[in-house]
Protein backbone atom coordinates (compact mmCIF):
# COMPACT_ATOMS: atom_id res chain seq x y z
CA UNK A 1 0.00 0.00 0.00
CA UNK A 2 1.40 3.47 -1.14
CA UNK A 3 1.22 6.67 -0.19
CA UNK A 4 -1.55 6.88 -2.50
CA UNK A 5 -3.74 3.91 -1.65
CA UNK A 6 -2.61 2.06 -4.63
CA UNK A 7 -1.90 -1.74 -3.66
CA UNK A 8 0.59 -3.26 -5.46
CA UNK A 9 -0.87 -3.89 -8.82
CA UNK A 10 -1.63 -0.70 -10.41
CA UNK A 11 -5.03 0.98 -10.70
CA UNK A 12 -6.18 -1.04 -7.74
CA UNK A 13 -6.51 1.43 -4.75
CA UNK A 14 -7.87 0.79 -1.17
CA UNK A 15 -9.27 2.38 2.14
CA UNK A 16 -10.94 1.70 5.06
CA UNK A 17 -11.53 -1.59 6.87
CA UNK A 18 -10.62 -3.70 4.02
CA UNK A 19 -7.25 -2.21 4.42
CA UNK A 20 -6.86 -2.12 8.42
CA UNK A 21 -9.22 -2.01 11.16
CA UNK A 22 -10.01 1.91 12.04
CA UNK A 23 -11.08 2.66 15.34
CA UNK A 24 -13.31 5.62 14.40
CA UNK A 25 -14.88 6.39 11.34
CA UNK A 26 -13.39 10.02 10.87
CA UNK A 27 -10.23 8.41 9.58
CA UNK A 28 -11.51 6.07 7.40
CA UNK A 29 -13.67 9.43 5.40
CA UNK A 30 -10.09 10.76 5.66
CA UNK A 31 -8.58 7.52 3.38
CA UNK A 32 -11.25 7.44 1.27
CA UNK A 33 -10.82 11.17 0.12
CA UNK A 34 -7.55 10.81 -0.34
CA UNK A 35 -7.79 7.83 -2.72
CA UNK A 36 -10.67 9.35 -4.38
CA UNK A 37 -7.78 12.28 -5.35
CA UNK A 38 -5.53 9.61 -6.03
CA UNK A 39 -7.65 7.48 -8.27
CA UNK A 40 -8.90 10.74 -10.07
CA UNK A 41 -5.38 11.59 -10.77
CA UNK A 42 -5.00 7.80 -12.07
CA UNK A 43 -7.58 7.71 -14.86
CA UNK A 44 -6.76 11.76 -15.85
CA UNK A 45 -2.96 11.53 -16.00
CA UNK A 46 -1.88 7.87 -16.26
CA UNK A 47 0.67 5.92 -13.71
CA UNK A 48 1.62 7.57 -10.33
CA UNK A 49 4.97 8.63 -9.45
CA UNK A 50 6.75 5.70 -8.24
CA UNK A 51 6.93 5.05 -4.47
CA UNK A 52 10.69 3.76 -3.77
CA UNK A 53 10.76 4.60 0.20
CA UNK A 54 9.82 1.70 2.10
CA UNK A 55 8.62 1.95 5.48
CA UNK A 56 9.82 -0.30 8.49
CA UNK A 57 8.12 -0.72 11.53
CA UNK A 58 10.15 -2.36 14.81
CA UNK A 59 7.95 -5.00 17.41
CA UNK A 60 6.38 -2.80 18.76
CA UNK A 61 3.63 -1.58 15.78
CA UNK A 62 2.19 -3.99 13.50
CA UNK A 63 2.14 -1.81 10.62
CA UNK A 64 1.65 1.38 9.14
CA UNK A 65 -0.57 2.79 6.30
CA UNK A 66 1.48 3.81 3.69
CA UNK A 67 3.73 0.54 3.52
CA UNK A 68 5.82 3.33 0.89
CA UNK A 69 6.25 6.77 -0.40
CA UNK A 70 7.42 8.54 -3.12
CA UNK A 71 9.47 11.62 -0.96
CA UNK A 72 7.74 13.85 -2.85
CA UNK A 73 4.54 14.80 -0.89
CA UNK A 74 3.94 14.99 2.80
CA UNK A 75 1.49 11.99 4.05
CA UNK A 76 -0.27 10.72 7.01
CA UNK A 77 1.05 7.80 8.54
CA UNK A 78 -1.44 5.77 10.43
CA UNK A 79 -0.37 2.56 13.39
CA UNK A 80 -1.42 0.90 15.82
CA UNK A 81 0.94 -0.40 19.02
CA UNK A 82 1.11 -4.42 19.13
CA UNK A 83 0.46 -4.05 22.96
CA UNK A 84 -0.31 -1.26 25.85
CA UNK A 85 2.56 0.82 26.64
CA UNK A 86 3.35 3.86 28.94
CA UNK A 87 5.09 6.75 28.31
CA UNK A 88 6.41 6.42 24.74
CA UNK A 89 8.00 8.12 22.07
CA UNK A 90 7.41 7.08 17.76
CA UNK A 91 10.14 7.96 16.03
CA UNK A 92 10.33 8.32 12.51
CA UNK A 93 14.16 8.10 11.19
CA UNK A 94 15.75 7.82 7.67
CA UNK A 95 19.42 6.79 8.61
CA UNK A 96 20.97 8.33 11.30
CA UNK A 97 18.72 11.11 11.08
CA UNK A 98 14.96 11.95 12.88
CA UNK A 99 12.42 12.76 10.95
CA UNK A 100 9.22 13.42 13.16
CA UNK A 101 8.68 11.89 16.76
CA UNK A 102 5.80 12.10 18.64
CA UNK A 103 4.90 11.42 22.55
CA UNK A 104 2.41 9.80 24.56
CA UNK A 105 1.44 9.46 28.05
CA UNK A 106 -0.58 5.74 27.02
CA UNK A 107 -0.39 4.03 23.48
CA UNK A 108 -3.08 0.63 23.85
CA UNK A 109 -3.09 -1.43 20.17
CA UNK A 110 -7.77 -1.04 20.22
CA UNK A 111 -6.29 3.16 19.65
CA UNK A 112 -4.77 4.11 16.34
CA UNK A 113 -2.12 6.43 16.06
CA UNK A 114 -1.56 9.25 13.59
CA UNK A 115 1.15 11.12 12.29
CA UNK A 116 1.63 13.54 9.66
CA UNK A 117 5.37 13.48 8.18
CA UNK A 118 6.27 16.11 6.26
CA UNK A 119 8.29 15.56 2.90
CA UNK A 120 11.71 18.02 2.51
CA UNK A 121 13.38 16.15 5.55
CA UNK A 122 13.18 12.74 3.30
CA UNK A 123 16.21 11.49 0.77
CA UNK A 124 14.85 9.20 -2.27
CA UNK A 125 17.00 6.11 -1.30
CA UNK A 126 16.74 4.89 1.73
CA UNK A 127 13.72 3.58 3.64
CA UNK A 128 12.09 4.75 6.62
CA UNK A 129 11.97 3.40 10.17
CA UNK A 130 9.18 3.98 12.63
CA UNK A 131 10.32 2.71 16.26
CA UNK A 132 8.20 3.00 19.74
CA UNK A 133 10.07 2.91 22.76
CA UNK A 134 8.80 3.22 26.32
CA UNK A 135 10.42 4.84 29.34
CA UNK A 136 7.91 2.42 31.57
CA UNK A 137 7.70 -1.33 32.13
CA UNK A 138 5.10 -2.34 29.62
CA UNK A 139 1.36 -2.66 31.90
CA UNK A 140 0.75 -6.49 29.92
CA UNK A 141 2.97 -8.65 31.65
CA UNK A 142 3.13 -6.36 35.10
CA UNK A 143 -0.89 -7.36 35.40
CA UNK A 144 -0.57 -10.60 34.56
CA UNK A 145 1.90 -11.50 37.23
CA UNK A 146 -0.41 -9.73 39.88
CA UNK A 147 -3.28 -12.72 41.09
CA UNK A 148 -6.74 -12.09 40.09
CA UNK A 149 -8.91 -10.39 42.89
CA UNK A 150 -11.18 -13.87 42.27
CA UNK A 151 -7.92 -15.92 42.91
CA UNK A 152 -6.95 -13.55 46.09
CA UNK A 153 -10.67 -13.83 47.64
CA UNK A 154 -10.69 -17.21 47.54
CA UNK A 155 -7.05 -17.66 49.55
CA UNK A 156 -8.94 -15.76 51.96
CA UNK A 157 -12.05 -17.96 52.21
CA UNK A 158 -9.84 -20.90 52.45
CA UNK A 159 -7.91 -19.63 55.74
C1 LIG B 1 -18.94 -2.38 17.51
C2 LIG B 1 -18.31 -1.20 16.80
C3 LIG B 1 -18.56 0.08 17.24
C4 LIG B 1 -18.01 1.17 16.61
N1 LIG B 1 -18.26 2.43 17.07
C5 LIG B 1 -17.76 3.49 16.44
C6 LIG B 1 -18.06 4.80 16.89
O1 LIG B 1 -18.79 5.00 17.87
N2 LIG B 1 -17.52 5.86 16.23
C7 LIG B 1 -16.71 5.68 15.14
O2 LIG B 1 -16.24 6.69 14.58
N3 LIG B 1 -16.39 4.45 14.68
C8 LIG B 1 -16.90 3.35 15.30
N4 LIG B 1 -16.60 2.09 14.85
C9 LIG B 1 -15.69 1.93 13.71
C10 LIG B 1 -16.41 2.13 12.36
O3 LIG B 1 -17.60 1.38 12.36
C11 LIG B 1 -15.51 1.63 11.23
O4 LIG B 1 -14.29 2.31 11.32
C12 LIG B 1 -16.14 1.89 9.86
O5 LIG B 1 -17.45 1.38 9.78
C13 LIG B 1 -15.32 1.25 8.75
O6 LIG B 1 -15.91 1.62 7.52
P1 LIG B 1 -15.66 0.79 6.17
O7 LIG B 1 -16.55 1.42 5.15
O8 LIG B 1 -14.22 0.71 5.87
O9 LIG B 1 -16.11 -0.70 6.49
P2 LIG B 1 -17.55 -1.24 6.87
O10 LIG B 1 -18.36 -0.20 7.59
O11 LIG B 1 -17.28 -2.55 7.56
O12 LIG B 1 -18.24 -1.46 5.46
C14 LIG B 1 -17.91 -2.57 4.65
C15 LIG B 1 -19.16 -2.93 3.86
O13 LIG B 1 -18.79 -3.88 2.85
C16 LIG B 1 -19.79 -4.88 2.83
N5 LIG B 1 -19.17 -6.11 2.26
C17 LIG B 1 -18.29 -6.96 2.84
N6 LIG B 1 -17.96 -7.94 2.00
C18 LIG B 1 -18.61 -7.70 0.85
C19 LIG B 1 -18.67 -8.37 -0.41
N7 LIG B 1 -17.96 -9.48 -0.65
N8 LIG B 1 -19.45 -7.82 -1.36
C20 LIG B 1 -20.16 -6.69 -1.14
N9 LIG B 1 -20.16 -6.03 0.02
C21 LIG B 1 -19.38 -6.52 1.01
C22 LIG B 1 -20.23 -5.05 4.27
O14 LIG B 1 -21.51 -5.64 4.36
C23 LIG B 1 -20.24 -3.58 4.73
O15 LIG B 1 -21.47 -2.95 4.46
C24 LIG B 1 -17.15 0.98 15.48
C25 LIG B 1 -16.92 -0.33 15.03
C26 LIG B 1 -17.48 -1.41 15.67
C27 LIG B 1 -17.23 -2.81 15.16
Amino acid sequence: MDENFQTDVEGIFAAGNVLHVHDLVDFVSMEAEALADSAARYIKEGPLAPCPIRIHTDKNLGHTIPQKVSGARNFNLSMRVTHPMGNCRIAVSQGDREIAAKEMKKAIPAEMIQMEIPCEKLEADKPLEITCESRMPDKGPERSREKPVWDKNLEVHKQ
